[in-house]
């Protein structure tokens, strides 16, 4: 199984009635990195800088986070790699930051650390034109639930960018989607992002308010359900009409059904940890798209929560 898998390796991703897709890997750690030959994914699509930080308990200085980028982009090589700015805070705690809050995962964390304390996030972007140089650099903001909020951290990026020599090639300024506030800011966020990249880990629990870490919660709302596919029909279609490129970073992302659906509704980049790239490269070409287009708009038209038999249904009886 996994040598037939490995066949999949070189081949560009797609479906079978010609649908392009890119795979792209959420990575953490340089040591992953060498994860991107194996799997031949198309590029970093998440790169979580905090994990660095709390492996060595401590926020690095400019130089050191430079250092780790800039191996990032090295091994990175021609691909692209989208770095996501500290996303510490709720589960992911440095010694010294705890903070008493009854409810950390909407608490003080993230990019609202960042704001609040600049000089924090600016050494960051400052570590990233660093490591950057005269390359192409893709930064985006986690945990944003303002338009406002995105536009005043690319101000500081691009305030940062222009004291950096060597200026970074092209640089694209971008959104995560976690926060659900952020629908009913699109015509405006959308004048202002170069892509966004749902996040649909905190998405879901936010939508549903319904801790992520807490297992008895695990099947209870499901991805595969009305309220999500919604969210996710419409924000497909507003950032298409605006050319803002759409991808998806959560673990939705890894699994077979969710890939499947997520491309039906035009989410056709999506982002996973390295063990799912060649599985779902290899249901992806499996599938004509164009005839389960109708068959989920059908599954749609009932509504509710329960999507997600019907759509296993069919890919069941596609072999998938
Ligand atoms: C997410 O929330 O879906 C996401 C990709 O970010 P993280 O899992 O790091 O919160
Ligand atoms: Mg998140």
């Amino acid at each position: 199984k996994n040598a037939e898998l490995a066949t999949w390796r070189g081949r560009p991703a797609a479906t079978a009635d010609g649908v392009g897709l890119k795979l792209m890997l959420n990575v953490g750690l340089a040591l992953e990195l060498p994860q991107l030959e194996r799997t031949g994914a198309d590029g970093i699509g998440l790169f979580r800088t905090e994990i660095a930080m709390l492996a060595r308990s401590s926020v690095a200085d400019v130089a050191e986070q430079a250092d780790i980028y800039a191996r990032v982009l090295d091994e990175a090589g021609d691909r692209p790699v989208l770095f996501r700015t500290l996303d510490l805070g709720a589960d992911k705690l440095l010694p010294g930051t705890v903070t008493e809050e009854e409810n950390p995962a909407m608490g003080w964390r993230s990019l609202r650390v960042g704001l609040d304390r600049p000089a924090l996030l600016r050494r960051q972007l400052r570590a990233l034109l660093l490591a950057a140089g005269g390359r192409d650099l893709s930064v985006m903001f986690p945990m944003v639930a303002t338009a406002s909020e995105f536009r005043t951290a690319k101000s500081l990026l691009l305030a940062e960018a222009k004291r950096i020599r060597p200026a970074c090639g092209r640089m694209r300024i971008g959104t995560m989607l976690e926060v659900p506030a952020l629908m009913w800011q699109l015509p405006e966020l959308l004048r202002d992002v170069d892509f966004i990249s749902v996040g649909s880990n905190d998405l879901l629990q936010f939508m549903f308010a319904a801790d992520r870490g807490t297992p008895s919660l695990y099947d209870r709302y499901d991805f595969l359900s009305q309220p999500v596919l919604d969210l996710l029909e419409q924000l497909s279609v507003a950032a298409w009409s605006a050319s803002v490129p759409v991808s998806l970073c959560g673990e939705a992302a890894s699994r077979p059904l969710e890939a499947l659906v997520l491309a039906a509704l035009g989410i056709t980049t999506l982002s996973m940890p390295a063990s799912a790239v060649l599985p779902i490269k290899a249901m992806f070409a499996q599938v004509e798209l164009k005839s389960f287009q109708p068959v989920l708009a059908a599954i749609r038209r009932g509504g509710g929560m329960g999507l997600r038999d019907p759509i296993a249904t069919w890919a069941r009886e596609r072999g998938l």
